[in-house]
């Protein structure tokens, strides 16, 4: 059980679904890891990249994680029946040496590539990614098939931004998503209730939309926008400041009855624990967005959920930030509260597969091999030209 070959290439994203409008630079690093198994006459290939929103990881995948996995024994990389690769004695073999804290992009990093290996050991054992995942967590997993998602996107357009936006929602609504996600503190509170009120009037109420403030109130305009949004009844109210700063986050929780949503710009169980404690945070109603990729992957993001629910947080709480299919699988694997799916902007990353429908605001994993991610065309593509026609790699 080796891994022979690991490409990476690092890809320009926008925030819009028109990649016309400047998102700033955005990139991610896409990763296709090639096994030594065969089937059907191919190389098993596992796919993955840097989750969404993110800069890409290129140098700590080149220089650090890839040469580890390539040079790995194939004791190290193979399940205990040796029949399978085992993406959590991978993951040991990628941390080989590195130090707790300083998370940096390493998570990332790390992460890119363990969605990749995921991806290869369910195409090996043939099954769907969350069916292999609940088979190899026991008794920890259920087997779920149904989750509810929502949309997420409604970044700030450079001109006529509440028209733009109502026309993104609507668009949303037409694809079957009746929960959305828009983001705020961008600009003046006035404008952003403007959004919001946009956004609410093609939605069944404000209890189907959730704002993101992306961490830009200060200690002081959190608790005005928090008093802003309290009577609107919104679904959550997300980054609402700085990833670290309890002190705020507990401030505005003791404030601010309806549901809060953190955690997605913290990388560890250490962390995850530190938010616990101090943030003030609401067992029965808010909301935990760790994104599995950006947790060192799923060995680490696991790790938080174990810390959590040892701590009584129940597994709906969490909502994992992504936006994509194989954060579906997790949620389905491990019967988390829902996920959040980018059908519009992150292209060709963002959403499901070409033929995958939202039905009553709740999508199921495909049930092909691996995490599907061919089931999308212009994904499929993208993970190809990888591997640019190699024969030696692709079939
Ligand atoms: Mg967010």
């Amino acid at each position: 059980m080796r891994i022979v070959e690991i490409r990476e290439r690092r890809l320009s994203i926008s925030r819009y679904a028109d990649p016309a409008v400047s998102s700033g630079g955005l990139t991610t690093s896409a990763v296709a890891v090639v096994t030594d198994v065969q089937r059907g006459g191919c190389p098993v290939t596992g796919y993955g990249f840097a989750s969404i929103g993110r800069f890409a990881q290129g140098g700590l995948i080149r220089e650090r994680f890839a040469p580890r996995l390539l040079a790995a024994a194939d004791t190290e990389l193979a399940d205990a029946a040796g029949t399978n690769l085992d993406p959590f004695r991978a993951w040991q073999v990628m941390m080989a040496g590195e130090k707790p804290g300083g998370h940096g992009e390493r998570c990332v990093a790390v992460g890119t590539l363990d969605m990749a290996l995921w991806d290869a050991a369910a195409k090996i054992a043939g099954l769907p990614l969350y069916q292999h995942l609940a088979n190899r967590l026991g008794g920890k997993a259920t087997t779920s098939q149904r989750v509810t998602v929502y949309a997420g996107g409604g970044y700030y357009y450079p001109s006529d931004d509440v028209r733009r936006l109502g026309e993104e929602v609507r668009r949303l609504r037409d694809l079957g998503y009746d929960r959305v996600k828009i983001k705020i503190g961008g600009a003046p509170l006035v404008q952003d209730l403007k959004r919001i009120e946009a956004a609410v009037r093609l939605l069944p109420d404000a209890g189907h939309l959730a704002v993101d403030a992306i961490y830009a109130y200060t200690a002081t305009s959190a608790l005005d926008a928090a008093a802003a949004l309290a009577p609107l009844g919104l679904w959550w109210f997300e980054d609402i400041c700085d990833p670290l700063d309890f002190d705020t986050l507990g401030v505005v929780a003791a404030r601010y009855a309806g549901p809060i949503a953190a955690g997605e710009a913290l990388f560890s169980a250490a962390e995850a624990r530190l938010l616990d404690r101090h943030a003030g945070l609401r067992r029965d109603r808010d909301i935990l967005l760790f994104d599995p990729v950006h947790c060192y992957g799923l060995p680490g993001y696991l790790d938080i959920v174990a810390a959590l629910e040892s701590r009584g947080w129940p597994r709906r709480a969490f909502w994992p930030h992504g936006g994509h299919l194989f954060c579906l699988h997790v949620a389905a694997g491990l019967g988390l509260g829902g996920g959040e799916v980018n059908p519009l902007c992150f292209q060709p990353f963002g959403g499901y597969g070409d033929d995958m429908m939202i039905v009553a605001g709740a999508a199921e994993p495909p049930l092909v091999s691996g995490i599907g991610f061919e089931l999308k065309r212009s994904l499929r593509h993208a993970f190809e030209a990888l591997l640019g026609g190699d024969p030696s790699v692709h079939c």
